[in-house]
């Protein structure tokens, strides 16, 4: 059975079973049940660590979040900065030799295959990989990394744009962004710094193949009122009104209507769509390194995981044992074998491609 089949199997099981959990019920529910696993989180006998300094690539309030409760957890103090996936990777080459962080943790593993491609990261043998839910695709062969979240990319429509333009629909396919309508009404973040961006970039040329997709990007570049430097902004953007339609993961959709109030429409692209498996790893030569140990083992425990909607984080778990908060995001989106490995090993090519043929990364919207 491929990969993907086995993903979609096992995320669309735990999503029936979340959608059937709510479906109308005369009496309060009880939460639904899930899959127990394994948990392994027995910290080292003695931790000498005092200090923790992470590299975060998920939202600002996620990455808040989890430092809070580390530190409440273990009493270790955590100092992190936050920063898109392709700066954090350019950033973590840079540092090879004296790395300022211990660990990396999340944005799309493309950037992590590509980093321990260069030899950047640390192998680490977690007691917790016990609990993942598809190794073979969201664990690392030489453990050097491991997933912590899925995402799947979507459209933002916004609501307002659409009733003052009537005869226009929410794109529901990749060449439905290429329509007359949506020229400079479009929004994306820049391949260079983002890994969203660059998950979408890499879902077309593999739909596509390289000759065909290429041409398409162009045209998409072509469509763009602007590029961002963060993946989840353009859903900001877009509804604030600055343009039509922003490529994000889903889950910064849901995240932008549900806690902003934005008037965004969620879509997916019905010949498919691309996702990522959010990732972590533990660079060459962190100096902290039992307490990268912890950190790394905790974000793959149903306890790490579960607190990610706490932080309106909407990405679906690696792990067993802990509910989908948004499993429509996962069932209702037509998700491609997304092959992270070639992606991966591609990454610094391809965006170099982008960059130096379609469209430069000077003055990226913030
Ligand atoms: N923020 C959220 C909520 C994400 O899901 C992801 C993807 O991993 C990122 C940020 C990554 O950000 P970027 O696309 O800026 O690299």
């Amino acid at each position: 059975m491929s990969k993907k089949v086995n993903l979609l199997l096992i995320l669309a099981l735990i999503a029936a079973t979340m959608l059937a959990a709510c479906q109308p019920a005369a009496v309060a529910t009880e939460a639904p049940v899930v899959t127990e696993a394994p948990v392994v989180t027995e910290a080292p006998l003695v931790i000498t660590d005092t200090e923790l300094n992470v590299l975060c690539t998920p939202q600002e309030e996620w990455c808040q979040g989890m430092k809070q409760e580390f530190e409440a957890k273990y009493g270790i103090t955590v100092n992190y900065v936050r920063m898109s996936s392709g700066e954090a990777l350019a950033r973590v080459e840079a540092e090879k030799d004296a790395p300022t962080f211990d660990i990396w943790w999340g944005g799309p593993i493309d950037s992590f295959v590509s980093a321990k491609g260069k030899g950047l990261l640390e192998r680490y043998d977690s007691p917790n990989y016990v609990n993942i839910r598809e190794p073979d695709l969201m664990k690392d062969s030489d453990n050097m990394w491991v997933g912590v979240y899925v995402g799947t990319l979507g459209f933002a429509t916004n609501t307002n744009w659409l009733a003052a333009h009537p005869d226009a629909k929410a794109p529901t396919s990749w060449d439905d962004l290429l329509k007359p309508e949506f020229t400079d009404q479009v929004m994306v973040a820049h391949p260079s710094s983002s890994g969203t961006s660059y998950t979408a970039l890499c879902t077309i040329l593999q739909m596509r193949g390289e000759e065909a997709g290429w041409e398409y990007i162009k045209k998409y570049a072509g469509q763009m009122a602007s590029f961002t430097k963060s993946g989840a902004a353009p859903a900001k953007f877009v509804g604030q009104g600055e343009a039509a339609v922003a490529i994000v993961f889903s889950h910064d959709i849901v995240n932008e209507i549900d806690n902003n109030q934005m008037p965004l429409e969620l879509t997916f692209p019905a010949e498919g769509t691309g996702y990522e498996i959010g990732g972590q790893a533990i660079l060459k030569g962190a100096k902290n390194i039992q307490a990268a140990h912890l950190w790394f083992d905790w974000a793959i425990s149903p306890e790490g995981q579960a607190l990610g909607p706490k932080y309106h984080a909407y990405q679906a778990p690696t792990v067993n044992g802990v509910e989908l908060s948004h499993p429509e995001l996962i069932s209702e989106a037509n998700l491609i074998d997304y092959n992270f490995q070639w992606c991966g090993e591609n990454k610094t090519a391809f965006v170099d491609k982008f960059t130096n043929e379609i469209a430069n990364a000077e003055n990226l919207k913030q």
